[in-house]
Parts: C-alpha cells; structure tokens; sequence
C-alpha cells in the first residue's frame, strides 16, 4: 500500500491543529462521508478520520502533516457529486468545508461577492438580491450543494444556455496546495493575463490539485422579469429537435432550456407528491426567458411559444409568477433525487454533444435500452446538449448481469457520443466513477499531459487520489 494509516497519534495531532470537537473516527459518524450521491454502492469507502477546519491556516497545517506522514486527503464540500469525487477511495482523511460558511463581503461596487468554499449556492443569491445582484450558477442540487464544490467540478446547470457555467464567474481564488503551501490567484479584476491561467486549472480540478478556501465571485444585475413556459409534446423525438431551432430561428437566447421525457416528469411528480394537470405528455420542455421588462420576457416568450406550437408542440402553458415557476423548477430539479428512490441501482450520466446532434443521440440511447432491456430515462439541460440519460437496473437482471449490463451499455453510450463530437461529461466530473472511461475521449498525449501537471502540484500523489486517472 502507498499510504500509510492514520494513527492515534495523528489523530492527536489532528485535533490539535482544529479541536476535540470537529474531529472524529467513530464508524457511525464516518458514514455519511462515505459516499456521496452516486447511486452505486460499488463506489463507496470509508475515511479513517473525518477533520472539518473553520479557516485556511488550520488546512494548511493539515496538508503539511499530511504530506509529512504520506496520507490521502480528500477535500468534501456538500458530497452532493455525482461522480465519487468526494469519496475517500484510499481511507485517510477526509477534510469536510462544511464549516467554512461564511460570506465574507458583498462589494456591490465592484458588483462581487467574496466566500468561504462551505456557502450554500443558493444562499448567494438569497443574500444580494436585496441589493439588485445576481449569481448567474445554478446547479440543480443549487439548495444543498456548496460553492466550493461547484468550482471544484465546475458545475454547469439550469441557466448555462445564456450565462455559461461557473468558471466564467471566479474572479479569484485562494487555495492551499498539498504541501500546505497557500496561494492567491486572480482578484477583483475582469482582465488578467499575467502569465499562466491557473486559476482556470484549479477550476474543475475535482480536488486532485488543492483545496479552495476562498472565492471571488463576478455578479451580474438580477434581471427584472422572467417568464417560463412549459412546452409538452407528444414524443421525445418532437420536443429534443425543436432545440437548436429555438437559438436559431427566433434569434432568442433563452436563459434555460430543459428537457424531461414522460418518466421522468411523472417519477418527481410522484416524489414531490405534486399534481401538474400535464404531466402525462410524452415529453415537455422547460424553456425559460429572463430581461429587464415584462413587455420583454412576454415577447420572446411568445415568440418562442409559437415557433413550439408550429413545430408539434400539443401545449404550451405560461408560468409567469413565483408560485407557478417555482412548482415546475422543483418537479425538474428533483428528477435525480425521485430515479433514487424508485431504483437505487443506476447510474446518473451526463453526456454532452453539439447541440445539432441531440435529438439523434436521443434516438441512439433509446436504441441502447431496448437492446440490453433497461430503461434510459432522459432529461436535462438539452439547451447546452448535456443530457442525463440515466441507465437504471431491470429488476428481473441479477446484481452481476446489472454490472455487466452498466459497462456495455456505457462503453456504447460514450462511443457514440465521442462519434458524434461530444463527451462523457458535461459537468458531474470524472472522479472515480468514470475514470476507467477517460481514454475513450483524451488522447494519450493529452492524458499524459494532464498527469505531469498533477505530479508537478502533488508529488506524493496525496491530493484527492484515485480520481480522473486509474
Ligand atoms: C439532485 C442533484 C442535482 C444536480 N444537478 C447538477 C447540475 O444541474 N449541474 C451540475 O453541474 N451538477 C449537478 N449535480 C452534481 C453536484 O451537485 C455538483 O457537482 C456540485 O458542484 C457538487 O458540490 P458539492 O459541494 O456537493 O461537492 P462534493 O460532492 O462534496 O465534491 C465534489 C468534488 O469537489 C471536490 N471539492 C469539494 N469542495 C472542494 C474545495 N473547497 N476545494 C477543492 N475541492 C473540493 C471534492 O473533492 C470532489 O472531488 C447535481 C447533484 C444532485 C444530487
């Protein structure tokens, strides 16, 4: 083994470096940091010790000792990942942000916000709307997961077609690197390039090169009205092709585009207990608009409802206050959660191709599930081609049939999708869970490339291991 165990005496040294209380080894407690929101058990492992710091000396103080006695250390934000990027696959320890809260300024000057990595996403927005700031990020799991965690993977999510995905926002960062050592990248200025990006390189680094523990993030001005339309059509096919032609046609950049086929509408619908009088289309599409006027938003909204309706769409029904647009976004914002409960052996994929090639990798995944007898249920961000088809076990297949089934149908899924010019993940990271897959979609060059940058940051290989590369 490469690593070495985490003894009573470091534990010791643990707790002298935080305190008592925000360390423990207790199996029971060690659980939770077992996993994150994976749904194949295959994947998890436990930690030998859990540390959760409340500032950045305390983390680097960790990582020397770390580096000093050859232990893994995992950093973990709200383990809301879908792809074991916060699972201790070595043991050692696991450093959890979640005590490092807090908001640290809002600079409605410079229009920037400045956090401890353990902030909830959505409490960004809750604390500067009042000011007229908006953070444009917003992942799906935007009420549990953490910002750290978000520019750990990157994350993209329900408003990407028109504002892009985190990194675009990340002014700055400070991060302790695995031997301690601490950095600043970047500031509270938009232009910047002073020799190598690396801040950039830390961003989707899935806590292989460091441990963030401070953020700048770059707001916008909230936009003054949005409109939501839910869009139902008969079949999949009708509701995936419409997609490029909503950019195209009416020249209008919608906010979000999200697609959900029938199974997925009526599984959340179900775990929600909610009732929407629509939800036994074939598959819908939740295409929203956002700008600075009502007159606006209803315009394109209406332009783009019409262009659906002269395209197959049977409905479009208009959501235009809070209590309707929240009731929708909870019903797709929770899909992941209800496939869980119905099947907790599946696996969650978040493929990504050009957007003209979405309604053919569609018909290709529901060839994929009638081929090896599971159901692919898919929905997503279709506005950026990221779509989560998710492969969930046939109840009649045996565990091991299943394990066999999960590999072939992924190996053909990321074929086709490497055929078709896109790749095996659009936002949930590699981790350890698609590590295996990398190669079909990085060159040798590129994978070796991408190895030496991680040897020349964390020689010891203690960073996050066993994560992106086997
Ligand atoms: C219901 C649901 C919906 C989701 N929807 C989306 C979506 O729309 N878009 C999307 O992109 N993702 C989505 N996800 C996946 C997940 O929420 C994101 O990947 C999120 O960014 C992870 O944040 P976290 O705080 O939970 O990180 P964790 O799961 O704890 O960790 C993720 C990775 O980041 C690393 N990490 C965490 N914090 C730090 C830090 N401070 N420094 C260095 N490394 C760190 C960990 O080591 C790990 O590799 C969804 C997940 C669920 C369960």
């Amino acid at each position: 083994m490469k690593y070495n165990p985490v003894t009573p005496a470091i534990v010791e040294k643990l707790k002298q470096i935080c305190s008592d209380s925000t360390v423990f080894t207790d199996k029971e407690k060690l659980e939770p940091y077992s996993h994150d929101e994976t749904p194949l058990a295959q994947f998890a492992h436990f930690p030998e010790v859990v540390v959760m710091p409340t500032n950045t000396e305390q983390i680097s103080k960790i990582m020397q000792l770390a580096t000093e006695n050859k232990i893994p250390v995992t950093p973990r934000g709200a383990g809301s990942g879908l792809s074991g990027g916060a699972i201790p696959v070595y043991g050692g320890i696991i450093l959890s942000l979640e005590k490092m809260n807090k908001i640290l300024e809002v600079d409605a000057q410079n229009m920037m916000v400045t956090l401890e990595p353990g902030v909830v996403t959505n409490e960004v927005n809750e604390k500067i709307q009042q000011q007229g700031l908006f953070f444009a990020g917003y992942p799906m799991s935007v009420e549990t997961c953490f910002i750290g965690g978000n520019l750990a993977e990157n994350a993209g999510g329900g408003r990407a077609v028109k504002y892009g995905v985190t990194d675009r926002y990340i002014m700055g960062i400070e991060v302790v690197l695995p031997d301690g050592k601490i950095i600043s990248l970047g500031g509270k200025i938009v232009k910047d390039v002073t020799g190598y990006n690396l801040k950039q390189l830390f961003i989707g680094s899935e806590g292989t090169l460091g441990i963030i523990t401070k953020i700048i993030i770059k707001l916008l001005p909230l936009p003054l009205a949005k409109v939501d339309l839910l869009v139902l059509f008969k079949d999949i096919t009708d509701a995936i092709s419409i997609v490029p032609k909503i950019m195209t046609e009416t020249r209008i950049i919608p906010t979000s585009i999200e697609f959900m086929d029938q199974l997925s509408v009526q599984s959340s619908c179900e775990y929600l207990n909610e009732h929407l009088p629509y939800q036994d289309a074939g598959a819908m599409l939740l295409i929203e608009v956002d700008g600075n006027s009502q007159t606006e938003v209803d315009s394109q909204s209406e332009t783009i409802g019409e262009l659906c309706l002269h395209h197959n769409a049977q409905e479009v029904y208009v959501a235009d206050n809070y209590t309707t647009q929240e009731r929708v976004w909870a019903v797709r914002r929770n899909i992941a959660e209800a496939f869980k409960v119905i099947s907790p052996q599946q696996s969650v994929e978040d493929i990504v191709v050009p957007i003209s090639e979405i309604a053919r990798m569609v018909q290709e995944i529901q060839k994929i599930s009638h081929k090896y007898d599971i159901l692919i249920p898919c929905y997503g961000h279709a506005g950026d081609g990221n779509l989560h088809a998710t492969l969930v076990k046939n109840p009649d297949h045996s565990y091991q049939k299943w394990l066999e089934i999960e590999h072939d149908a992924l190996t053909e899924l990321y074929q086709l999708v490497k055929a078709r010019g896109g790749t095996i993940s659009g936002e949930h990271g590699i981790g350890s869970k698609r590590r295996d897959y990398l190669k079909m979609v990085c060159s040798p060059v590129e994978i070796e490339l991408m190895k030496k940058i991680k040897q020349a940051i964390d020689p010891n290989d203690i960073m996050n291991p066993g994560k992106i590369f086997k």
